[in-house]
Order: C-alpha cells, then sequence, then structure tokens
C-alpha cells in the first residue's frame, strides 16, 4: 500500500468512528474515543478536555501572577478586617484585576460588622513568690467582637481550668468577679499528622463559647489560650460569639507561654491579673462580594465557583489567611483568559467578604441566589493556606469520586493526585454546600498553617511560590474540568 493510500484508509476509518461516536453520544467533543456501549460508564471528560487541563496545569506551575496577586493584597493594601479602609480598597483592587482578566464583574452589596481594636495589655500584679513592687506583662490580643474593659481596666483574681467541665466543677462564688483562663491546647500530634483542621476545630470552641461560658457564672472577663500549633509568644486572635441573655464579659487570647505562666503560678496561690481592652463596635459598613465571572459558552446559566475571602484579620496581613485563597482563584480565571479557553459553563471567582467576623457575604450571597442554587454546578474555597496542595476534599455524593478520576491523575503530577471525602468544604460556601451543590477545596499542608494563623506572623514571607503555583494549578485545573464536564455532577 501507497503512503497515500494507506492515509486514504486511515482517514475513512477516522471517519467512520467519528459518525458513529457523534450519532450515538451527545458528547460531539470526544470523536477521537470509541463510542461507549449503552451500559459503559459515560464519559466525564473529552479528550479535548483533558489536553487542555494538561496545558492548563503546565501554564500554571511556572506563574507568578498568584503570588503578585497576594503580595499586593498584603503588602500593599494589608490587613483587611472587615469594615476598614483597607478592606475597601481590596475590593476595589480585585474588582479592577479581574475586569482587566476580561471577566464579567459585579459587586456583591453586604453589610458587614466594624469592630476595631483597641489598648490591649496585662500584667500579672500579684501572685506567689513575687518580688515587692513589680509586674509581670502579660501578651494577649482581644478576640474579635469583645467588648471593652473599663478605660483604666479590671483587676482581678484569675482562675485557670483545663476546659469546659473542669469549669462547671467550680461552685459559682469560686468564678464570680473573677477573670477565667481556659488552658485547652491545641493538639500538635494531630497537626503533625496533617490533620491542623481538626485541631483547630477542637480547641477553636472556647474561642467562640468560653466567654458566655465564663460569664454564666459571674466571671468579669476571660481569656483563653491562643488556639495555634507553635510557641512563638504571639498570640492568636478570632471571632468570640455571645450567647444571648448572658452578659458580654471582654475576651482576650494569651500566648501559649504566658498561659503556662497563668497555670503554674496559680496552683501555688492566688494570681491577680490587671487587664485593659478597648475594643469598639461601630456602626455597620457597606461592603462587597467581589464577583467575576468567565461566561460559559454552551451553558452560560450553569457556574462553576472557585473562591477565597477577601477580608482578613487585623494582626498581620492576610497573606496565607486568605489572600492566597483569593490569589489562586484569579489565577483560575487568569489562565484560562491566557490560553484562550472556552469554558462550556460560567467559571465564577468570588472573593468573600467578611468570612472572619459573620460570614456576611455568604449569607447575603446565598440569600440572593435563593431561586438559582440548582444553577450551581459546583463550588470551591481554598482557605487553608498557602502550603503544598496533596490532592482535592470533597463533599459530594461517593460517585464523583470517580468521575474525577482522570483530574487526579493530571494533578498527581505534581503530587496533587488524592481525592477524598469530607463533611464540610468551605465556611463560605457552606450555604451552597447544604443545598447540596458538589462543594470542594484544595487539600493543602496543614501542618504549619495553624503555626501563624490569626496572627501578626501572617505574612508574605510565610508563602512559598512554588507551593503557591501548585495550589493555582489544582484550583484552575478543577474549575476547567468540572465547567466542560460532559455529564453532571451526581448530587
Ligand atoms: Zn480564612
Amino acid at each position: 500500500m501507497s503512503a497515500a493510500m494507506e492515509f486514504i484508509v486511515i482517514l475513512f476509518c477516522a471517519l467512520l468512528v467519528s459518525v458513529s461516536a457523534s450519532a450515538q453520544s451527545p458528547f460531539a467533543r470526544s470523536t477521537s474515543t470509541p463510542s461507549p456501549s449503552p451500559t459503559a460508564t459515560p464519559i466525564v471528560f473529552s479528550a479535548q478536555t483533558l489536553a487542555d487541563l494538561k496545558r492548563i496545569q503546565q501554564a500554571a506551575l511556572p506563574s507568578d501572577y498568584a503570588y503578585k496577586q497576594v503580595a499586593h493584597l498584603a503588602n500593599n493594601i494589608g490587613p483587611r478586617l472587615s469594615g476598614s479602609t483597607q478592606a475597601a480598597k481590596a475590593v476595589e483592587y480585585v474588582a479592577g484585576e479581574l475586569k482587566s482578566l476580561g471577566c464579567e464583574v459585579q459587586l456583591e452589596k453586604v453589610m458587614v460588622p466594624h469592630w476595631v481594636r483597641g489598648e490591649e495589655t496585662a500584667a500579672l500584679v500579684e501572685w506567689p513568690g513575687m518580688a515587692a513592687n513589680t509586674t509581670q506583662k502579660i501578651i494577649l490580643c482581644a478576640l474579635g467582637g469583645s467588648v471593652a474593659t473599663p478605660p483604666d481596666g479590671i483587676t482581678a483574681e484569675v482562675i485557670a481550668v483545663k476546659n469546659f467541665e473542669d469549669l462547671k466543677t467550680l461552685p459559682r462564688d469560686r468564678v464570680a468577679g473573677k477573670i477565667v483562663l481556659f488552658d485547652y491546647h491545641f493538639d500538635k500530634r494531630i497537626a503533625a499528622e496533617g490533620r491542623g483542621g481538626e485541631a483547630y476545630g477542637e480547641a477553636v470552641v472556647y474561642r467562640s463559647d468560653g466567654p458566655s461560658a465564663a460569664a454564666r457564672q459571674g466571671a468579669v472577663a476571660c481569656l483563653i489560650r491562643s488556639v495555634g500549633g507553635e510557641e512563638y509568644r504571639i498570640p492568636h486572635t478570632g471571632m468570640t460569639t455571645y450567647a444571648d441573655a448572658v452578659p458580654k464579659i471582654p475576651a482576650a487570647a494569651v500566648t501559649a507561654e504566658d498561659a503556662d505562666l497563668i497555670v503554674d503560678l496559680a496552683k501555688q496561690g492566688p494570681v491577680k491579673m490587671k487587664l485593659v481592652l478597648t475594643p469598639q463596635t461601630l456602626p455597620e459598613v457597606e461592603s462587597a462580594n467581589v464577583i467575576g465571572d468567565i461566561k460559559g459558552s454552551e451553558h452560560p446559566e450553569q457556574i462553576v465557583i472557585v473562591s477565597g475571602h477577601l477580608d482578613s484579620w487585623d494582626l498581620g496581613t492576610g497573606a496565607i489567611d486568605d489572600g492566597a485563597g483569593v490569589a489562586v482563584s484569579m489565577e483560575a480565571a487568569n489562565l484560562i483568559q491566557k490560553l484562550h479557553l472556552k469554558p462550556k459553563r460560567t467559571i465564577r471567582v468570588i472573593a468573600w467578604m467578611n468570612e472572619e467576623n459573620g460570614s456576611a457575604g455568604s449569607k447575603q450571597y446565598a440569600a440572593d441566589n435563593a431561586g438559582k442554587i440548582d444553577n450551581h454546578f459546583a463550588a470551591m474555597e481554598t482557605d487553608n493556606g498557602a502550603g503544598h496542595p496533596l490532592g482535592i476534599r470533597m463533599k459530594t455524593k461517593p460517585e464523583v469520586k470517580k468521575m474525577l478520576a482522570p483530574i487526579a491523575a493530571i494533578l498527581q503530577e505534581s503530587g496533587a493526585g488524592v481525592l477524598e471525602f469530607t463533611e464540610h468544604a468551605g465556611a463560605d460556601i457552606e450555604p451552597l454546600e447544604k443545598a447540596n451543590v458538589p462543594a470542594f477545596a484544595p487539600i493543602q499542608d496543614s501542618r504549619f498553617y495553624f503555626n501563624y494563623h490569626h496572627t501578626a506572623a501572617d505574612t508574605l514571607d510565610k508563602i512559598n511560590p512554588h507551593e503557591l503555583a501548585e495550589n493555582s494549578a489544582v484550583v484552575a485545573v478543577w474549575a476547567y474540568a468540572v465547567a466542560n464536564a460532559e455529564v453532571p455532577l451526581a448530587r
């Protein structure tokens, strides 16, 4: 057979396969794959999509776009607590960047709390064995939402307890008029196993519920041991939540070292502290979720969300929590545009507002989209730092794991091939998750994240640019894959 003849025969066979594939399958792009038998699992990703996903991955890994975005948010704009001038600037910045990428941008109005930190100082003024006329400085920070002490502070005895049960065993008159310290330890062993989120979850209930628990027994202020994975004598802030119908008492997190000090001295005899906290809760402020869409070419009404939260705590510059999550989500849009790819479904980048102290942005989005939840095809949030990604965590029906196996195979090239189920994928996508929208998050190395989380040390240097790019690859590959899936994800 001549070369030309051979070519014609091959062409003819290819045509036959192509015709039969498009006749039997609704997935016109999967022409290079033989037509499936009626009982076979339907193809989830076309050969073209899989090839495009590899291009996205190869473009993501060397890209510095996400790093530049998080650097701007952290270094140029700085801390972005809800209601602050910096949070407003960040909204304007991200909206501008998404517009320049060619996204259709909208600002979704949301009213947010405006809490501002004040003076926060503490010292031990009486303890067993003290030298006359001395004090010992205690390093702490107010918990988000805390009420203030009187301007000249509170001076009271400190009662240290291990946990809620321990507190309940004390009679009310042992607690009334005192400052309660919850000395609950963050479990470093499970964090070292890579389950930092679980260690955090166990300890963080003292931050949220400790102050009201102490107030129920008559305490005048509440301290918690900082919820964090390492001891650098820096305190970790975070939201506290006052229960209804319980007096609101000032609340702060002391460093792990200072918690140890107080516990040691309190075993020996009475310990008194002077505590000054002067935060203020100002009137609510209008802010926004920033939403940027790349419209789908076939199903523009179906939405695939990639997201992070734009607000941050005020002590650091919100690099790992969660400038990184916003930056990798923006990078997904950047890569898709740069490679001139056309997703079939709409890819929606969201920079959420107010995750840290109220989740007003997430609630607003759920309310504004109440009638359109079924159009939400899938949602991802990146909010566990910028550490090396190991794969994708998913709150979905079991069959989705098998559907996404081809994506995992691609991501495994950068060590991110794990697919695992979770009970909860992300704070801001929780309302969608609860409405059965398949929800996802990158699995990020969480061994060190909680060392810096909510502290003054959440700064840009904690981000390794290469690991950030690896996260971008996961987010962008996932987004484009899901937006181009030939079949809906089970829900
Ligand atoms: Zn966060």
